[in-house]
């Protein structure tokens, strides 16, 4: 059996990828430390014989017994309020915690995968954001220390490869969303969704003119899989093109939710960006990957998702 390593496995994505791997037959090692995560996104996998779980936080050496033949780096505070509440570990994640798990490839001879972002080009001054747009990111404003953690992240990646010839795949992802994402890490759909459920009014930052491109959690664990096992060692974007205002998706999701509420304007944040689309050329000539499910289908789930949390965990997620 062949055996993965998957860090931030506690969180939305990391847990999504831990289920697909042991769908397909892997042995998974799943790592977190809590620090967004929760113990009840792979609570369903504590008692499965081809899953163990390691409490510890990456930034510190990281140390496995017997062989590992894959590893994914998905540790790190994803939602602008984590890691504006977080900001030194974050830092801290995207660079001594890639190193170290840079370190135990080496070491263990193993394929990494790891996981960036967007933001990497910051408030793009190119639209549609493809691999070889360099970004545009303010270093020192407050989104900084997830951005640049990220893009060093890349660095360093490339850095192993090149030097010690490590098999690396480095994944972008845009927006991704679904089951499992915490209602109250801030991040527009849990919030928007949250606010449906509370019979409060939804929060647009700034005039809602800024867009973004929501991808739905199956569709972006299909492009990691694919990645991870091509033989590709660039950065590659995984997300869904279709494009919205933050205003218009507002309307989208009281629509969907059937509530009446209104929606308030609020400051927009420093340095949000103010478009984001992925150019997925790359990934669909390289992966034959392209998104499947529609935002209509997947927010849907989504909202199902929000509205079988207790009324406990509703209340738990009010700002
Ligand atoms: P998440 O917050 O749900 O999950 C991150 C997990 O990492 C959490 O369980 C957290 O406890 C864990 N973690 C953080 N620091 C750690 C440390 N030092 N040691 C061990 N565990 C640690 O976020 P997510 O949305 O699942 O994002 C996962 C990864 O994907 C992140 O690297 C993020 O940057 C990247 N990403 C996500 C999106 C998205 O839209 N969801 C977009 C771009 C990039
Ligand atoms: N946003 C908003 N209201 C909220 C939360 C977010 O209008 O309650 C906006 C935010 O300013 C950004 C967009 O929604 O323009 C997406 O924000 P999110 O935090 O989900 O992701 P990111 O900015 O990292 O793409």
């Amino acid at each position: 059996m062949k055996r993965v390593l998957i860090t931030g496995a506690a969180g939305f994505l990391g847990s999504h990828l831990c289920d697909r791997f042991i769908a397909e037959g892997f042995y998974v090692i799943g790592m977190d430390n809590f620090i967004t995560g929760d113990h009840k996104n792979i609570d369903h996998l504590l008692e499965n014989p081809n899953f163990e779980f390691i409490n510890h936080d990456v930034t510190n050496f990281v140390s496995i017994d017997g062989e590992l033949d894959y590893i994914l780096h998905f540790a790190s505070p994803a939602s602008p309020i984590d890691y504006l509440k977080i900001p030194i570990q974050t830092l801290k994640v995207g660079s001594l915690g890639t190193h170290n798990l840079l370190g135990l490839a080496k070491a263990k001879n193993a394929r990494i995968l790891i996981a960036s972002t967007s933001e990497v080009y910051g408030d793009p001054l190119v639209h549609p954001q493809s691999e070889s747009y360099y970004g545009n990111v303010n270093t020192i404003g407050p989104r900084g220390v997830y951005d640049e953690a990220k893009r060093f992240q890349e660095s360093i990646t490339m850095a192993y490869h090149r030097f010690h010839g490590l098999e690396t795949r480095i994944v972008r992802i845009f927006n991704t969303y679904g089951p499992r994402m915490r209602l109250n890490d801030g991040r527009v759909i849990p919030a928007f969704m949250g606010q449906a459920l509370r019979g409060e009014d939804l929060t647009i930052f700034g005039d809602g003119s800024q867009t973004r491109s929501f991808c739905y959690v199956d569709d972006q664990v299909e492009g990691i899989f694919r990645l991870m096992f091509s033989d590709y060692s660039y950065p590659v974007n995984i997300g869904n093109p279709n494009e919205i205002s933050i205003k218009d998706f507002a309307f989208e999701i009281i629509k969907l939710t059937g509530t009446d509420q209104k929606v308030v304007f609020k400051d927009l944040p420093k340095d949000d960006p103010m478009q984001r689309q992925p150019d997925i050329s790359l990934a669909k000539k390289l992966l034959d990957w392209s998104p499947k499910v529609d935002r209509e289908e997947g927010m849907k789930k989504t909202f199902d998702y929000f509205k079988g949390l207790s009324e406990e965990e509703l209340r738990k997620s009010e700002h």
